[in-house]
């Protein structure tokens, strides 16, 4: 079974003026297919792994055959990163009143605390990547990850994310990242990032 690309819950545009459509509709339909895309090409030849969870293969890098490893990794790891960043972007979301916003309060002491250091670790990411709000063993943690590398293969559950490479933001925001990141906290889904931390915590 091959991978697919999944549909966006929204439409391309529907998060302007935050994220602009042609923005979205480049991330969507050309980077995140060409991830998939090269998935598939590397699992060709392993058929048995086309029906493996691609979380538990991400989860244990060194159970993939050598060979694909790195495709594994990098285009496995960019079609799942993908795949939860969708979910978690939504206009008008509220964090109030979800077990989220107060674990995120109790951990950092404000919600603008938190949002410091969230964007923070998102800015000072060096190239391509990703800035992390993850459950490990049970405690909030805030980290970051080259390339597509995901939380997962660090024994981490990913809560919320941000893609800072480039093609997230360029047409838009051009070299101010800054604002992208502000951007994105203006339409971060609240809703999923409740149910993530809800499964996170029930996966413990
Ligand atoms: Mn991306």
């Amino acid at each position: 079974m091959l991978h697919k690309l999944p549909k966006l819950p929204y439409e391309y545009d529907s998060l302007e003026p935050y994220f602009d459509k042609e923005t979205m509709l480049l991330h969507h339909t050309k980077h995140h297919q060409t991830y998939i895309d090269k998935l598939n090409a590397a699992l060709d030849k392993y058929p048995h792994l086309q029906e493996r969870e691609l979380d538990e293969m991400l989860k244990v890098l060194s159970s993939v055959p050598e060979d694909i490893r790195n495709a594994v990794r990098n285009h496995g790891g960019g079609h799942i990163n993908h795949s939860f960043f969708w979910k978690l972007l939504k206009k008008d979301t509220s964090a109030k009143g979800k077990e989220i916003q107060k674990a995120l309060h109790s951990k950092f002491g404000s919600y603008e605390e938190f949002e410091k250091v969230f964007s923070d670790a998102a800015a000072g990411v060096f190239g391509s990547g990703w800035a992390w709000v993850v459950l490990d063993n049970g405690k909030l943690e805030i980290m970051t990850t080259p390339n597509q590398d995901n939380p997962i293969s660090q024994g981490k559950i990913p809560i919320i994310g941000i893609d800072v490479w480039e093609h997230s933001y360029y047409l838009k925001h051009k070299n101010k990242r800054t604002d992208y990141i502000k951007d994105f906290l203006e339409i971060l889904n609240w809703e999923q990032a409740e149910v993530n931390y809800r499964k996170a915590k029930g996966g413990k």
